[in-house]
């Protein structure tokens, strides 16, 4: 084979093909996902692959990509390697005939992958409208109750948050979609740059203990999530204040607790504070450098990463002290970056909270490693 064909077989196999032969042991936990220890950094459900997108994750140490990088990842070795070990060392002849078969099978593939996300994600993005509609109107005590338990009132309710008394918690086990939890949740909206809602934010909450989320428990006992994204997030915000004046400031923090908690202090005069859902999307793509985890390099050609008002003269991205700042800090570095590079943003700085600590903790008085009632 030549060195381009021995590329493509390489990426051709499919990520769930590579887990089965690095032999990783995963758990189905939806019809395209499984989920199981890190090869890298272990734990015990932080890595996930998924089938349909053909990639791989993992949510602390920030690693995900092909079936190529999992090989990298799990064997420790370099790109070479991977390849070898994935479609062997020899250089084999195909005929013709068969590399055009071969292209043609892959280009179908990726033509069904492409059109099954498209329909998903179409269909995601609908009950995310869906959720928000019902919530008009709504009392929105709970919301209230749970916020101003974490000592957060807004000095004007956001009318990016809603409330619904009775939320279904529904996950995907086997393909199906089962109910694991029933109550009042937080619903806020996140609206993509065009300001058009294409997901949800839902949190639900404990409503006998305010400041606290629900406890949700799978069928084996285990902990689930209490919030969840429903729909498209890519690119947007959860703002919780309007949209920031020319030559403004914008403050922006992952979660809603964490950005609101700076928004209650209100450091900046002016600022508008809105929530970026998570690291991912504040931080988009990095270009990928040798011998560098994450090299805070934006990939300029990530389209779907979050990019601030084109009018804001500062942008200051918020950092939560976590179990990996240097990885937190290369990733809000590489989404300032590129918010200079793109939207020509003057002034850009990362504002972090002390160490093991977030701007909640710093909001309500505790010290580090005290109880924490968000998690
Ligand atoms: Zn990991």
């Amino acid at each position: 084979m030549r060195s381009d064909d021995r590329l493509r077989e390489a990426q051709a196999v499919p990520v769930a093909e590579v887990v089965d032969r690095l032999d990783l042991k995963l758990k189905r936990v939806s019809a395209v996902e499984s989920a199981g220890p890190c090869p890298d950094c272990g734990g015990e459900d932080r890595f996930a692959i998924n089938t349909q997108k053909n990639v791989f994750n993992c949510r602390v140490c920030g690693e995900t990509g092909d079936g190529i990088a999992l090989v990298r990842l799990a064997l420790k070795c370099e790109f070479p390697a991977a390849l070898d070990w994935l479609v062997g060392a020899r250089e084999i002849e195909i005929s013709q005939e068969e590399r055009a078969r071969r292209e043609k099978k892959r280009a179908e593939d990726a033509a069904q992958r492409d059109a099954y996300a498209a329909r998903a994600r179409a269909y995601a993005i609908e009950d995310a409208r869906n959720i928000w509609a019902s919530a008009v109107g709504q009392d929105p005590a709970p919301a209230v109750a749970y916020l101003a338990g974490r000592g957060i009132s807004f000095p004007s309710w956001p009318p990016t948050i809603r409330c619904l008394a009775d939320h279904p918690y529904k996950r995907k086990v086997g393909g199906r979609l089962e109910e694991f939890h029933r109550g009042p949740a937080m619903i806020a909206a996140i609206q993509a740059p065009d300001g058009r809602i294409r997901a949800v934010h839902q949190t639900w909450i404990d409503p006998d203990r305010p400041g606290r989320k629900a406890e949700i428990l799978d069928r084996d006992g285990g902990a689930l999530p209490s919030k969840l994204v429903r729909g498209s997030k890519k690119g947007g915000a959860i703002r919780l204040s309007p949209m920031p004046l020319e030559g403004g400031c914008l403050i922006v923090g992952e979660g809603i607790e964490t950005t609101a908690s700076v928004l209650v202090c209100a450091p900046v005069e002016g600022a508008s504070y809105w929530a970026g859902v998570d690291l991912g999307n504040m931080a988009g793509r990095q270009i990928k450098i040798e011998g560098q985890r994450h090299s805070g390099i934006p990939d300029l050609e990530d389209e779907d990463a979050f990019l601030p008002p084109r009018w804001i003269e500062r942008l200051i991205y918020l950092q939560d002290g976590d179990s990996n700042p240097a990885a937190t800090r290369a990733k809000l570095l590489a989404g300032l970056r590129r918010a200079q590079a793109r939207c020509g943003i003057g002034r850009t700085e990362i504002v972090a909270a002390p160490p093991g600590m977030d701007f909640n903790d710093v909001l309500r008085g505790e010290k580090p490693d005290g109880d924490d009632p968000a998690e």
